[in-house]
């Protein structure tokens, strides 16, 4: 049923999805299927320490194929840019202070400051090419992790700063920017049902070690650094709030209400 609700409100244009291959991203490719008619990705090679996430990327738009036949027939090229300049900059800053507060943090050393502002960027000049203005991308504000770059307000500054810079109205539509990692799981879930979580559990590449040895609940990873945490623990408060809601669904008629 949900998946219907979903479908009525397709749009007939062309989105372009910042794809990495991971939880996230993959939602929004989902998300994306669900409302465009045409859906093209484009990920990043910035040389990465997990670069088993760029590996995933085909292995997902793979799965999602074939696992919904409509999403097959709206799904469009895949891009891949070599941007590998971003990583000699987050190199260069593992000789300053600023980069090893980061590391106790447990950001990875990787950090490049701004990143999503050159993401978008790019992503909106391929676009332009490619005669599409809607950007989806996966930011979001309620677990931005001390990435500024990820908040609403920044997002939307970009947004007008490409709107301008392209003399086209561009959008970028950010469908996760108010969730958090369990609602996240749970948005998947509305979206493609369980055979959609399954790919994401599967598939999709979080840990920031790019450990896919061990496999838990909720999909591949160290289950130590903060992506697996935040990952984990998202699934974890879904599958309680699913919990919570299951006896009122397997309880007899009449008795169900009474216990809200
Ligand atoms: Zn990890």
């Amino acid at each position: 049923m949900e998946l219907f609700e979903q479908q009525r409100s397709i749009r007939a244009q062309p989105a372009l999805v910042l794809f990495s291959g991971g939880q996230d991203s993959t939602t929004c490719l989902a998300w994306a299927l669900s409302h465009y008619t045409h859906v093209e990705t484009v990920g990043f090679d910035y040389g990465q320490r997990h670069r088993v996430e760029l590996a995933q990327r085909q292995i997902v738009r793979e799965q999602l194929a074939l696992g919904f036949p409509e999403w097959r027939a709206r799904l469009g090229p895949d891009h891949t840019l070599d941007i590998s300049v971003l990583g000699s900059i987050s190199a260069s800053a593992l000789t300053q202070e600023r980069t090893i507060e980061l590391q106790q943090d447990g950001l990875p050393n990787t950090f490049v400051p701004a990143r999503n502002l050159v993401f978008l960027t790019l992503a909106a000049a391929l676009a332009y090419r490619r005669s599409i203005r809607i950007l989806v991308g996966g930011m979001c504000q309620t677990d931005f992790s001390g990435y500024p770059d990820c908040r609403d307000a920044t997002i939307r500054a970009q947004q007008a700063a490409l709107t301008l810079g392209l003399n086209e109205e561009m959008l970028i539509e950010t469908p996760l920017m108010w969730s958090d990692k369990a609602q996240i799981w749970a948005l998947a879930q509305t979206l493609g049902g369980p055979t959609l979580v399954d790919v994401i559990v599967e598939h999709t590449h979080t840990c920031y070690l790019g450990q896919r040895e061990q496999r838990h609940a909720w999909g591949y990873g160290c289950g130590q650094c903060p992506a697996c945490e935040l990952r984990s623990a998202g699934w974890r408060r879904w599958q309680a709030s699913r919990a919570a809601q299951a006896p009122e669904r397997s309880a007899p008629a009449g008795e169900g209400e009474a216990g809200n």
